[in-house]
């Protein structure tokens, strides 16, 4: 059966991005919102809006109980999470289940098994998937860990088994640091996550990251190809584009990604990550189980409308397509605008006296900003995604160049003076980039 009403649980763009996919389906959007957001554009088009205003304002996006009861009271059949918050809340999911309510995502226990990094590995590793050198069990004990890093051989990682945003790893590359190194890691574990598990990982020189958009029904999966994401800043993304990968490889690693998502009853839309190394192998590094911040770049490559797909199926629907179905035309590359100074990244709110986003072929701009717009300082600094699409590479590139000049956004700082040098920058153009590329390019932070 068709849901006729759903809360949006989120804000911002992604918040914007779900009402307007609910609109096109026909299906009523409420949406719940703090007292920074009360003027929003989201809240604004909306069709039932619920104030849970908070001294926290985070509170307003990650108090379980009033979310659940907002879609209680407002008689919503469904909730979207959009991406961060309660997005990959394993309990959150429990609970809108036990009130009849369906979570549009994966089951709880989905969650669960996916969000411990070590599980996941365990799991993917068993449906086939490459997984770098490393522990199956978490750490704590260094004497064994350290054993094992030997083992494994310098460069390692240590990792949070229920890491996220970059958070707490330590890259160690001789055996005198490694003590220290484990007990950082940890106690950054400790108090980001509440779980002091870790876990060491072969640290991927040179690596490139590539990820791999899935849609799954419970029973059966597909995927949409890659996206390359290697451009980031202390470990977070800030340019994707797609595809990247030969045919050939696409097809071999679609279906191990397909396979593995099949191989734990996934529902819903995922997106399994992997480091790539300088000699093209393949190590699959976590699932995320969301819709992504960078879904839009495969959503112009192939012409699906990736939220709504993820919907249907959340809805009871099978597949609605088969793999045949889906081809790759063009090329696509997405620069994120975020609210941040181009040099330190350190967030940049206030109000936007003025701002201005580019339009016309090939470009595509996801934003909720509008000019009098006041970006708070209390959530992430995401002000607008811009796209643009081309019949290859060069031709989105020379499109994001006019797009990026095109844009105007005044009272706050942001990232356009970054992406537009990275669009000239000769690295870029030659697809020279691993995940050091910002590290590498000092001289494009201006
Ligand atoms: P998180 O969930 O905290 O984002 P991920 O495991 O997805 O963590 O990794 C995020 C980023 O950290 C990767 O894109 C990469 O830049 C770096 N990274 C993680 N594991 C490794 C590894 N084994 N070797 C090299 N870099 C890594």
């Amino acid at each position: 059966m068709g849901f006729k009403r759903v809360l949006i649980a989120n804000r911002g763009e992604i918040a914007l991005r779900i009402l307007r996919t609910l609109r096109d389906m026909g299906i009523e959007a409420a949406i719940i919102h703090g007292k920074e957001d009360r003027l929003s554009l989201p809240v604004m088009m909306s069709d039932i809006a619920y104030p849970n205003y908070r001294t926290n304002p985070l509170d307003s996006y990650l108090d379980i109980e009033a979310v659940v009861n907002a879609a209680k009271e407002l008689e919503c059949d469904a909730v979207h999470p959009g991406y961060g918050f309660l997005a990959e809340n394993a309990q959150f999911v429990k609970r809108l289940t036990e009130e009849g309510i369906t979570f549009i995502g994966p089951s709880s226990d989905v969650i669960t098994l996916l969000g411990d990094k070590i599980e996941a590995r365990a799991a993917m590793e068993a449906a086939g998937l490459p997984v770098a050198k490393g522990s199956s069990e978490p750490i704590s004990d260094e004497k064994v860990a350290s054993e094992l890093a030997e083992e494994i051989g310098y460069p390692v990682i240590i990792k949070a088994a229920a890491g996220g945003g970059g958070i707490g790893m330590q890259i160690v590359e001789e055996e005198s640091q490694f003590a220290s190194a484990l007990k950082l890691c940890m106690s950054r574990a400790k108090s980001a996550f509440g779980d002091e598990r870790v876990f060491v990982e072969k640290y991927i020189q040179g690596a490139q990251h590539v990820e791999f958009q899935v849609l799954a029904d419970g029973k059966n999966a597909i995927h949409f190809g890659e996206r390359f994401c290697s451009i980031q800043r202390r470990h977070q993304k800030l340019v994707e584009e797609g595809p990247w990968l030969s045919d050939e490889k696409r097809s071999e690693i679609g279906d191990l990604v397909c396979r593995g998502a099949e191989s734990v009853g996934y529902k819903g839309l995922a997106t399994f990550e992997f480091l790539r190394d300088s000699n093209g192998d393949f190590y699959f590094l976590e699932v995320n189980p969301r819709v992504q911040v960078e879904h839009t770049v495969t959503e112009l490559i192939t012409g699906y409308n990736l939220v709504e797909l993820g919907i249907r199926v959340a809805q009871g629907e099978d597949l609605p397509l088969s793999q045949s179905d889906i081809k790759w035309r063009g090329h696509a590359i997405q620069c994120r605008l975020n609210a941040e100074d181009p040099k330190e990244f350190v967030p940049s709110p206030g109000r936007l006296w003025d701002c201005h986003f580019p339009s016309g072929f090939g470009i595509r701009c996801d934003t909720h900003a509008h000019p009098g717009y006041e970006m708070p300082g209390c959530f992430d600094s995401l002000l607008a995604k811009l796209l643009t699409w081309g019949h290859d590479r060069d031709d989105a590139i020379r499109r994001m160049r006019t797009a990026l000049d095109e844009t105007q956004i005044t009272g706050v700082q942001h990232l356009i003076p970054l992406h537009r040098r990275i669009m000239d920058e000769e690295d870029f153009l030659n697809r020279d980039v691993t995940i050091q590329y910002i590290d590498n390019h000092q001289e494009l932070l201006g």
